[in-house]
């Protein structure tokens, strides 16, 4: 029996709502494949500051070092946002980020056959998308020296730098070459090669790894095209890698064609430890009121499998769960639909655990 000991930050809002339901998907996990998960749970943002008083305790940041994986709800909310920036609750989703070193955000995108009606855009441009965005996280413009204000009258300016180093980049794109070969083997490196210095270096560092994988398909896009073909016709992309800011923007945009934001999971990797959340916020208009929707937790905690520990088994188990309970007509009042059966939070991650633990 393997053995796997978690960090769980439940957060605040339906942070820890939804939290519940992931980890009956990691019991039911445990169940089936028989392992063992242990979890400590820790504090952060508004809940660790009613009880600590700062956003980000010493104890969560040692706990979550210790552990194989971070598993986080949600932070933030009304009561909390008008306290000085370094006390707010993201001050320490932020931090905790960055103590992590965790380079590589991934959001998978997928839509689901019996949600192709939820989003905004038709239905036959949506069928069968399943994208994966890899966004570069600890680099380029946000982080790049020198930025700053200064001047003043008219000549005031702010500045930022776009930056990348090539170990940067070729780190990025091999874990995006590592992703493709498990999916459909497509690689798009988005960049703005036409008039950036970085992504000139970010484009022949692609292509230069690319040569190592003679069996994935390596294609380069402009960002601002992308951003066009990710509307026009989004079942082109299987893996999107790109730079921060491009990322940031890109999945965002990617995620929007799934219709809700309740559906959508993301994992930040490369550090020692990685740190798996739902995108979504705290959601504090629906707090206690048994409506959140644990499908991008639960799809959280197959990111978690796959990508934090290793299972990939476990993590497709969970992924064929969500979409039988989804095909069997179980919704949350977010992606509610004519003829389906609306149900609550915990009876979606019940139905969810059930499927994982009797599915053939
Ligand atoms: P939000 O994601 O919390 O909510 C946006 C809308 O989506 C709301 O109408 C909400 O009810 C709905 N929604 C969100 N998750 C849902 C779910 N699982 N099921 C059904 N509906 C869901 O974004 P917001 O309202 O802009 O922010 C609320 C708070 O959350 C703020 O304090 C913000 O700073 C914080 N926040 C935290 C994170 C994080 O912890 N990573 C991310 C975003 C926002």
């Amino acid at each position: 029996m393997a053995q796997f000991h978690l960090s769980v930050i439940a957060g605040d809002g339906i942070g820890p709502e939804v939290i519940a339901e992931g980890i009956k998907a990691l019991n039911a996990v445990g169940d089936r494949f028989g392992h063992r998960f242990t979890y400590a749970n820790y504090l952060a943002g508004g809940a660790a500051l009613d009880s600590t008083g700062v956003p980000l305790p010493e104890a969560t940041v040692k706990g979550v070092k210790d552990s194989a994986a971070l598993l986080f709800g949600a932070i933030g909310g009304p009561k909390w946002e008008s306290l000085p920036h370094h006390l707010k609750p993201e001050a320490g989703l932020l931090k905790l980020r960055k103590e992590l070193d965790a380079w590589a955000n991934l959001r998978p995108a997928i839509v689901f056959d019996e949600l192709v009606d939820a989003s905004t855009i038709k239905p036959e441009v949506l069928r069968g998308t399943d994208i994966m965005v890899l966004r570069e996280l600890t680099g380029g413009i946000y982080f790049g020296q020198p930025r700053g204000i200064d001047g003043t009258g008219p000549q005031r300016r702010g500045f930022n730098t776009e930056v990348y180093s090539e170990f940067e980049i070729e780190r990025i794109v091999r874990l995006a070459f590592a992703i493709a070969a498990g999916r459909r083997k497509k690689v798009c490196s988005v960049d703005k090669a036409n008039v950036l210095e970085s992504s000139q270096v970010w484009r022949e560092v692609a292509t230069r790894v690319g040569k190592e994988f003679p069996d994935i398909a390596l294609s380069h896009m402009y960002v601002d095209n992308a951003a066009m073909q990710l509307i026009r016709d989004p079942k082109q992309f299987d893996v999107i890698v790109t730079g921060n800011i491009f990322g940031d923007i890109l999945s965002d945009e990617a995620s929007q064609l799934t219709g809700s934001i309740g559906m959508l999971a993301s994992a930040s990797v490369g550090g020692p430890v990685g740190f798996f959340e739902p995108i979504h916020g705290s959601a504090p208009d629906i707090v206690g009121q048994k409506k959140a929707n644990p499908l991008a937790t639960i799809g959280t905690v197959a990111l978690l499998l796959r990508h934090g520990l290793k299972l990939e088994a476990e993590a497709l188990m969970v992924e064929r769960a969500i979409r039988q309970t989804l095909k069997d007509g179980l919704r949350t009042g977010d992606i509610r639909q004519a003829g389906c059966t609306l149900v609550d939070t915990s009876i979606m991650g019940d139905a969810v655990a059930l499927r994982i633990r009797g599915m053939g």
